[in-house]
């Protein structure tokens, strides 16, 4: 006889495993033990959960799993940069990437297996997509790293910038942020997470109306609609001037700004002349620029510019009065840096190499 799945803990929210434990005819409250265990202490066997009774870890056990992600290799560069290869429960792989001191502790997740919006300078595009991350796939990989790396009780910030668009997986993804800023759990602030995506507009105006809302990073690296139609293809569907009306439109809080990511490629989007058309765009928007020199990669038809472009375009931007910021690349002698990450896909053939992470 066919067994149905056990409920993952890892994908509920509090309320749902409150209202599950209910069900089973135990008080609420354990739900809040539950979450303490599994996300302020890294347990994800209920029989080492010893606040709760000897009988109820046995019964939850065999009612529930609480999904983590394996870890198959983890790296470490000379820099501190850690990456994490993970092995998901249909033994499909993703990279999480630990980034030290940017100021702060930084974790880099992932929101897909694969990426569906095909970026020209970026390796995870063109292996397409091959499914979404689940709510406790995406907040799960916050809960390895933090145990991994002694973190448990540590601050630090998440950036979804690994592989896939966050809000190409809208409803996963916004769940495992609620489930990482709940009070009994990590409780993360929203002021300490980043979103970071190329503009699905319609999700970009869903995003704008939820009561817990990261940062947000935009995606640019273009200037004109063609450029950004070559280098980013969802511009197609929803341009450059679509898109930064929706920036002007999204509400701020005093203080907060949109930053704006933008990888720059030798002879492609590194003139003067971008430079001076970025400070025109981004005219009126309370936003700062990250310049992100390119990385360069087998499989990547772009050139990283030398750094006295690099520094001319940020110099052009700041002269009129913009916070620009150029990334250092981190973890490099691991292939951690920005479009670096690489790993053997599951599901294609042996050898086949696929970017499991670029940076936008
Ligand atoms: S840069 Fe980001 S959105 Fe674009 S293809 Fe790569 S992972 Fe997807």
């Amino acid at each position: 006889m066919h067994t149905p799945p056990r409920p993952d803990v890892a994908d509920m929210e509090l309320p749902e495993l409150e209202h599950a434990l209910e069900a089973l005819g135990h008080p609420r409250f354990h739900a809040r033990q539950i979450f303490q265990w599994v996300y302020r202490r890294g347990i994800t066997d209920f029989a080492l959960m010893s606040d709760l009774g000897r009988e109820l870890r046995a019964e939850l056990a065999g009612a529930f799993t609480i999904g983590t992600p394996d870890v198959v290799r983890s790296e470490r560069s000379e820099d501190g940069t850690a990456k994490f290869l993970l092995r998901l429960a249909d033994g499909k792989q993703i990279e999480s990437v630990f980034i030290p001191d940017t100021p702060s502790m930084t974790f880099c997740v992932s929101t897909q297996v694969g990426c569906a919006m095909k970026c020209g300078f970026c390796l995870t595009g063109k292996m397409g997509i091959d499914r979404n991350l689940t709510p406790g796939e995406i907040a799960g990989q916050v809960r390895v790293l933090a145990r991994e790396l002694g973190m448990l009780d540590a601050r630090f910030n998440i950036v979804l910038m690994g592989m896939g668009e966050p809000l190409h997986n809208y409803d996963a993804t916004m769940k495992a942020l609620r489930i990482l800023a709940d009070e009994h759990g990590f409780a993360m602030s929203s002021r300490r997470i980043t979103l970071s995506t190329v503009g699905v507009l319609p999700a970009l105006e869903r995003l704008a109306t939820e009561p817990f809302m990261p940062n947000l990073a935009i995606s640019l690296h273009a200037t004109t609609e063609d450029q950004r139609d070559m280098l980013v293809p969802i511009n197609r569907k929803y341009g450059l001037k679509e898109l930064l009306d929706a920036c002007r439109r999204f509400p701020l809080k005093r203080r907060e700004r949109i930053t704006f990511e933008y990888v720059l490629l030798r002879d492609v989007n590194d003139t003067p002349e971008d430079a001076r058309r970025l400070v025109r765009l981004l005219n009126g928007i309370k936003g700062k620029v990250n310049l992100l020199p390119l990385n360069e990669a087998a499989g990547i038809p772009f050139e990283r510019p030398s750094d006295d472009r690099v520094n001319r375009f940020a110099r052009i931007l700041s002269d009129h009065g913009m916070t620009v910021s150029v990334r250092k690349s981190r973890g490099r002698d691991i292939r951690a840096a920005c479009g670096q990450l690489i790993t053997e896909s599951t599901r294609k053939a042996p050898g086949a190499r696929l970017a499991l992470l670029m940076e936008r």
